[in-house]
């Protein structure tokens, strides 16, 4: 059964104290009002250990935002997927698109991620999406389709049902420009036909699929309406309790 999400992506926002404050803040949020979607916070990976000590991540998920492409060794700043995992971490973002333009991250270096992740028993969400100009030559489809293909369709369907994906269009992305519900409906419907052909109907039925993009608490609810938006990986909106409890509610 796929789950409803709604996922925050702090990115590199929020000293240790603020983002201990802003966890607590959404537990008590969450406290007193049940979510009616899976709810995951994405933290600089300094964070990870104290956040999860904080969160009951029945109730709110803890995820990182990246981790190493090799097991361990000398790889002076990285963090493994096991170090991640290690801190009580169980999520992992992989292949945003900040990381692909300014760390050159390429599809073969994210499906060694990816491998890493689901083999350190972190469930990697997984961001897609085209710049402007591959959407206004009309190569998006494309595009997304050789991101998932390249990183994703090495995985056998058992592995697959472990993905969540983000389809995060980068021109939508701390815009402020939203893609319209059509142009998300109409993506991630693309996306689902493609992991059927691949896998089964079955089983990409069962996956959850985000949008990430200038969502914030007044446009979420349109967007999250459409049968194939399971939901949303906020950046901005994500800073502030208020805000991401006004996304999360939209469900
Ligand atoms: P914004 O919500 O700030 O546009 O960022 C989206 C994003 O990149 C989430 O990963």
């Amino acid at each position: 059964m796929r789950q409803n999400i709604v996922a925050g992506n702090w990115k590199m926002n929020k000293t240790l104290q603020e983002g201990v404050e802003l966890a607590k803040e959404l537990k008590e949020a969450l406290q007193a009002q049940k979510p009616n979607c899976r709810v995951i916070i994405g933290t600089p990976f300094i964070h990870l250990t104290e956040v999860c000590k904080i969160v009951d991540q029945d109730l709110i998920g803890v995820s990182a935002q990246n981790c190493a492409d090799h097991e361990s060794g000398a790889y002076t700043g990285e963090v493994s997927a096991q170090m991640v995992k290690s801190t009580g971490a169980t999520y992992v973002i992989l292949g945003h698109s900040e990381r692909r333009a300014y760390y050159h991250e390429d599809n073969a270096i994210l499906k060694t991620k990816v491998d890493l992740a689901l083999k350190n028993g972190l469930t990697p969400i997984f961001c897609i999406g085209e710049v402007l100009e591959e959407r206004e030559s009309n190569k998006h489809f494309d595009v997304v389709k050789s991101q998932i293909e390249e990183a994703l369709f090495h995985l056998s369907a058992d592995e697959f049902k472990k993905i969540i994906l983000a389809y995060e269009p980068v021109w939508a992305i701390g815009t402020g420009k939203t893609a319209s519900p059509e142009q998300a409906q109409e993506m991630h419907a693309f996306i689902r036909k493609t992991l059927a052909e691949k896998y089964q109907q079955s089983v990409a039925d069962e996956i959850s699929i985000l949008y990430g993009g200038s969502c914030k608490p007044s446009n979420a609810k349109e967007l999250f309406a459409n049968p194939d938006v399971d939901g949303g990986l906020i950046g901005g909106a994500s800073l502030k309790a208020e805000d991401f409890m006004g996304i999360i509610n939209a469900f």
